[in-house]
């Protein structure tokens, strides 16, 4: 994507990222503070989010907030708790990018075992949505808020052996549709990310023999980001966008 945001793009703006600790999340925390917001860091471990929140201090950032969470254990109580903590402590929510994800097993639909599916669900869906309805009232309080789900090619077209995570993305298209849907006459838009193939921990592991030196690293996918949760893309909601369209999914090549 060819964007060049403002340095300003996102001053005044507080945005919570999910899984900000490791890979694509961490890379947009430090990108969206460089570009001028104030963060909320939620994961699940809890020294990398605080790497993280000393990064965005030593890069002159606004202090973010750190916020631990296990989404595969998450309830709906501990989200409404946490964005209750929140509310005490912040005015709104202008974005919330939902990016932790778990893979699950690469393998056929036939061998995936229930505790695997059900894994693969509780983190990509459930947790998500359980985030999202507890985040709600905050995201309402911007004037114009953002409100980001993480999808993957094998989201929107299946693929052999990819069972539980393919299933998981599709899900995650449909909710972000539904939100769209609902607020649609609202100061929230919903959109999702399609990061195609980027080079993190995750990635190596859905591809250990890829040369990954052939991949886009996350700070070369931010541009999108970046785009989604300012102001120059207010008018857009309901939509699926690829941070890197004229990938062809699978393996580098
Ligand atoms: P990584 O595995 O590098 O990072 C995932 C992040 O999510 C980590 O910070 C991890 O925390 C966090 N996380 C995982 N499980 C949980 C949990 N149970 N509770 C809280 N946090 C959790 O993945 P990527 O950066 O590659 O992926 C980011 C998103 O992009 C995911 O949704 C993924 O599906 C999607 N995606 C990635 C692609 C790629 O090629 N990389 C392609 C298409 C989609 P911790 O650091 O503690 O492990």
């Amino acid at each position: 994507m060819h964007y060049q945001p403002k340095q300003d793009l996102l001053e005044q703006r507080i945005i919570l990222v999910t899984g900000a600790g490791d890979g694509i999340g961490r890379e947009a925390a430090l990108t969206y503070a460089r570009f001028g917001a104030q963060l909320v860091l939620l994961g699940r471990t809890e020294s990398k989010l605080q790497a993280v929140q000393q990064e965005i201090a030593a890069q002159g950032g606004a202090p973010a907030l750190v916020v631990t969470l296990d989404l595969l254990h998450a309830t709906p109580e501990q989200c409404r708790q946490i964005a209750d903590d929140l509310a005490r402590q912040l005015p709104r929510l202008d974005g919330v990018l939902h990016n932790a994800g778990l893979l699950g097993d690469i393998a056929p639909m036939a061998d995936l075992s229930m505790t695997m599916w059900q894994e693969v669900m509780q983190v990509n869906v459930n947790a998500t949505f359980m985030l999202t309805q507890a985040l709600l009232p905050l995201l309402l309080k911007s004037h114009a808020g953002s409100l980001v789900f993480t999808s993957s090619s094998v989201g929107r077209t299946g693929r052999a052996d990819w069972g539980a995570y393919a299933v998981s993305k599709f899900a995650t298209e449909g909710m972000m549709q539904v939100l769209a849907d609902e607020y649609k006459n609202r100061n929230l838009r919903v959109n999702c990310i399609n990061p195609g193939g980027t080079r993190t921990k995750m990635r190596a592991s859905a591809f250990p023999h890829e040369d990954k030196n052939k991949l886009k690293t996350p700070a070369d996918i931010m541009p999108l980001y970046l785009y989604l949760m300012g102001e120059d893309s207010r008018r857009k909601t309901g939509m699926s966008f690829d941070a890197q369209p004229n990938r062809k999914p699978g393996a580098a090549e």
